[in-house]
């Protein structure tokens, strides 16, 4: 087991990001104990070179607004092998998903919008674009669920002791 790391990914769509936010003051504490025990394949919050392959864990982050998104989210799946929705807009599209409950009127007065920035008819969680094997609830994403959850990923892919 000496050396194993868990390959993650993290990706947010459509969102504040704020759970992204959240992941980064977590590395304040955990940074240390994370480089030996995690290789960031995807992240586009820490680094330029990325690798949309071979990941253990991707972490998803946001809602599913667009066509092009769900088409990335459905590629995310393939090159995952488990796959966690971060956060509120992940797990049931809300906040981010107000607009599917708009009365007729405000929806008339924004396809000018949804037609322009080629948007979805309906903004959908993740759950409902691909299979999703778990969630960290919060608006933020609950970090003592967050911090569980990925230590309960390094046991099961052998990174660390069960
Ligand atoms: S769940 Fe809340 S904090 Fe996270 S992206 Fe959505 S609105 Fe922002």
């Amino acid at each position: 087991m000496v050396g194993k790391k868990l390959k993650i990914g993290w990706f947010s769509f459509t969102c504040s990001e704020d759970s992204t936010m959240v992941f980064i003051e977590l590395m304040n504490e955990h940074l240390d104990e994370w480089r030996r025990l995690i290789e960031f394949r995807h992240a586009r919050v820490l680094k330029k070179d990325n690798h949309l392959n071979d990941i253990d864990v991707a972490f998803v982050e946001g809602a599913i607004t667009n066509e092009k998104d769900a088409d990335m989210l459905r590629q995310i799946r393939q090159n995952s092998r488990k796959l966690i929705a971060i956060g509120s807009c992940a797990v049931s599209g809300m906040p981010a998903a107000q607009r599917n409950s708009f009365d007729p009127e405000m929806n008339g007065e924004i396809q000018f919008l949804i037609k322009r920035f080629k948007q979805s008819d309906k903004v959908r969680a993740i759950k409902e674009v691909v299979k999703v094997d778990g969630d960290v609830p919060g608006c933020p994403m609950e970090e003592a669920v967050f911090l569980s959850t990925l230590h309960d990923c390094m046991k099961e892919f052998g990174v660390v002791d069960a």
